[in-house]
C-alpha cells in the first residue's frame, strides 16, 4: 500500500515518511514496514505475513504503479480523488475514491468469494464501483471465469470490461460471442481526459447486427451436430434434457437456432430457454424459473457478479418474441 496510519492515525504517504517512524495498517492495525528502492515505488508492507483483507489483494509492483498513475491522472482534473482511503461505513478500502465512486484496480487473481463480498458491500452502501484489470488479466481469445466476473452490462454499452496499463485505459464493449469473441473498443491515452468523463463516456458504435437467415440456422445446426459427435460435455446435458422432453436437439423449430445477443451468457443453453418460451406459452416467470432450474441442475453457475441475471433473462425473453415473429414473417 502507498499510505499508512501514523501513531496519531494520520494518513501518511510512503514517499514522505522518514525511515524510523512507526506506521500501521489502516485496515487491521498491524505494524507496517516501508519499502523502497531504485526501481521500487516506495510503499508499505505488513511486518508479519498476516491475513489482512482490507485492500483487495497482495500488492504487486504493477498494482502500485497503476494505482499511483490513476491517482495522478484523476487529480489532474478533479481535486477530490483519494487514494487507499478507509471508508467510514464499510470495512473495505478501495484503491481510489471520488465521493461515492470506488475504484478497484485488479492485477492478480482474486478468490471469487472475496470478490463477490466486495461487490455486494459496495452495492449495499450505495457506492458505485469501477473495476479495471491490469495487463496480466486481460482477456485473450476467450473470457475466463475471472474476466466474466469483472464485466458490467448496460443498455448503451452492452456487456463491457475496463482495462488499464501505464499508457492507456481501454474499454471493451458490446462483447459478443458470434463465431468467436467480438467486441468494440475505445482507448484513452493516460491523462487525456478526466476519469469521470471516461467512466460516463457514451459510446458511438452500435452492437453488431444479427441476421437470422436460413444459412445461419443451417450453420448453427452443423456446429451443434459436430459438438454432439465430439461428445462435448455441455452438449451431452442438453441432449439429455431434450431427450427427456421427447425432442431432439437438432430438430427444434428453426427460430430457436437464430443467433442471440446473449449467447455469451448462456451458450447452447439458450436452446432450453427458447424451447421453454414456446412450451410454457410465454409465461415469463415460469420460463425463467424452469430455465434457472435446468442451469442449477447442471451446475451452470452465474459468473457475472456485477450483472443482474434477471435483466438478462428479460432481454432474452424479448429477443425470443422478436425471433419468433421474424420466423413467422419469413415463412408467410
Ligand atoms: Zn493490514
Amino acid at each position: 500500500m502507498l499510505f499508512a496510519y501514523t501513531e496519531k492515525k494520520e494518513m501518511i504517504s510512503a514517499s514522505e515518511i522518514d525511515e524510523n517512524k512507526n506506521c500501521f495498517c489502516p485496515d487491521c492495525g498491524g505494524r507496517l514496514v516501508r519499502k523502497a528502492g531504485k526501481i521500487k515505488i516506495p510503499h508499505f508492507a505488513h511486518v508479519q505475513n498476516i491475513e489482512c483483507h482490507g485492500l483487495s489483494e497482495g500488492e504487486t509492483p504493477e498494482h502500485l504503479a497503476l494505482k499511483q498513475l490513476f491517482y495522478q491522472w484523476g487529480s489532474r482534473f478533479e481535486r477530490d480523488w483519494r487514494i487507499e482511503k478507509p471508508l467510514s461505513d464499510l470495512p473495505q478500502r478501495p484503491d481510489l475514491l471520488l465521493d461515492r465512486l470506488a475504484v478497484e484496480i485488479q492485477c492478480s487473481p482474486l478468490k471469487s468469494s472475496r470478490l463477490e463480498e466486495r461487490i455486494v458491500g459496495y452495492s449495499q452502501k450505495n457506492y458505485q464501483d469501477w473495476w479495471l484489470l491490469g495487463k496480466k488479466l486481460w482477456p485473450k481469445e476467450k473470457f475466463s471465469h475471472l474476466q466474466k466476473q469483472f464485466c458490467s452490462f448496460d443498455k448503451d454499452r452492452g456487456l463491457h470490461l475496463w482495462l488499464l496499463e501505464e499508457k492507456q485505459l481501454r474499454l471493451l464493449y458490446h462483447i459478443h460471442e458470434i463465431d468467436g469473441l467480438v467486441y468494440c473498443e475505445e482507448r484513452w491515452p493516460s491523462f487525456s481526459q478526466p476519469l469521470k468523463e471516461i467512466l460516463h463516456f457514451s459510446v458511438s458504435k452500435r452492437p453488431p447486427h444479427l441476421f437470422p437467415t436460413i444459412k445461419s440456422v443451417t450453420e448453427r445446426k452443423q456446429t451443434l451436430s459436430l459438438k454432439l459427435v465430439q461428445s462435448n460435455a455441455g452438449i451431452r446435458e442438453l441432449q439429455h434434457y431434450f431427450y427427456q422432453e421427447r425432442r431432439h436437439l437438432l430438430y427444434l423449430p428453426d427460430w430457436m437456432y437464430f443467433p442471440s445477443r446473449y449467447f455469451f451468457f448462456y451458450q447452447e443453453d439458450l436452446l432450453v430457454f427458447r424451447y421453454l418460451f414456446e412450451k410454457e406459452r410465454k409465461n415469463a416467470s415460469l420460463i425463467f424459473q424452469k430455465f434457472l432450474d435446468y442451469r442449477q441442475a447442471n451446475q451452470r453457475e452465474w459468473l457475472f457478479y456485477r450483472i443482474d441475471q434477471r435483466e438478462i433473462l428479460e432481454r432474452l425473453y424479448l429477443e425470443a418474441i422478436f425471433c419468433q415473429r421474424k420466423a413467422k414473417v419469413s415463412s408467410a
